[in-house]
């Protein structure tokens, strides 16, 4: 792919317009996620894997959060060209010794990332048992197509979201139960709670797949033996079925925040500037006339659901009656979330 510099040379008789057209599609970001668990050692091993991967971002000009652990590694990355990509996802497989790669691939104009970043974990994702680890591929996997079948033809079945409150809330299959837990980890005892036959058949779908890996083996071991889950979650869904038994749009943790039907950065959410979750509350400071974009829950109180940052709720608490000097970050977040002026 052509740097900006060489194309503005190359078409400068053409006009502004036309070169800057070509910058913006030179900074389209291709997007990949995947996780695999492999023995990546102890604990204490983990910063030198860090290192290797901090460096072959860097050669490769990656951006993304990668979560390190001794069971394995769960990652979106986001890169400039499909060689970028392309490259890393080779590197992977041959520096970890993996037959296969499952990854999800994605572009977006918005870029996801700010910066390249490993975070070591005890997992790769906090169910809160490190021991439990998938041993074999293929473990009660629905693929997509079949997930729509049983969607569609089956009544006996039992479909609960194992993502966090928020997450559901901005979108989740039709007649899926929420569990209302606030972290993973008590996903399994909230199955145990509902008081279910242990032959029940129990669907259970998660973003990309990588926490139902975790909760399928926990419930198996609490005796139930119907658990069935959805190879590469709802990412994988919505990429064959858009505007099918999946409504409203998938939360990410990324800059994208959520991705509609087609896969595609949100243009209804930003995150909340108060508590970091997903809103589309538009409103105008009461303190610093700023306009902003808050989460409904926060939208119900009474301090932060006038104004738009954490520091002119700060202030306004404080002092009612003063006003303040306007708080740039909530325009960025506005002119990134493409959300029309209040
Ligand atoms: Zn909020
Ligand atoms: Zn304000």
């Amino acid at each position: 792919m052509e740097s900006p510099r060489a194309t503005t040379w190359r078409y400068g008789n053409f006009g502004l317009p036309f070169v800057l057209l070509l910058v913006k599609q030179n900074c389209m970001h291709i997007i990949t996620t995947f996780y695999f668990f492999k023995a990546m050692g102890s604990l204490a091993d983990l910063p030198a894997v860090r290192k290797e991967l901090e460096q072959k971002g860097r050669e490769l000009g990656l951006h993304g959060l990668f979560i390190l652990a001794p069971e394995g590694l769960n990652t979106t990355c986001s890169g400039g060209s499909e060689t970028m990509i392309s490259s890393f996802k080779s590197w992977i497989k041959e520096r970890f010794n993996l037959s296969h790669l499952d990854a999800k691939d994605s572009l977006s104009e918005r870029a996801p990332f700010g910066e390249f970043k490993v975070k070591i974990r005890p997992e790769i994702c906090t169910l809160g048992s490190p021991g439990l680890v998938p041993t074999q591929k293929e473990n009660g996997h629905l693929s997509a197509e079949e997930w729509e079948r049983v969607l569609r033809e089956e009544k006996n079945v039992v479909l609960i979201d194992t993502r966090n409150d928020y997450e559901y809330d901005i979108g989740t299959f039709q007649g899926a139960i929420n569990p209302k837990i606030e972290q993973f980890s008590d996903f399994p005892d909230f199955v145990e709670e509902q008081g279910y036959e242990q032959d029940q058949k129990i669907l259970i779908f998660c973003t990309g797949g990588v926490r139902c890996e975790k909760a399928i083996l926990d419930l198996q071991q609490r005796g139930y033996t119907n658990v069935l889950q959805l190879q590469g979650g709802i990412l994988n869904y919505l990429q064959k079925f858009p505007r099918s038994k999946f409504l409203g749009e998938c939360f990410v943790f990324d800059q994208r925040v959520a991705l509609d039907q087609d896969l595609q950065p949100t243009r209804q959410y930003c995150l909340c500037p108060h508590c970091g979750q997903p809103g589309k509350i538009k409103l105008n400071c009461i303190r610093c006339d700023g306009d902003a974009v808050i989460c409904a829950r926060c939208a119900s109180r009474s301090v932060c659901g006038e104004t738009c940052s954490k520091n002119c709720a700060h202030h306004y608490a404080l002092s009612p009656k003063k006003k303040g000097r306007r708080q740039w970050p909530s325009w960025r977040r506005l002119k990134a979330c493409e959300v029309e002026q209040v």
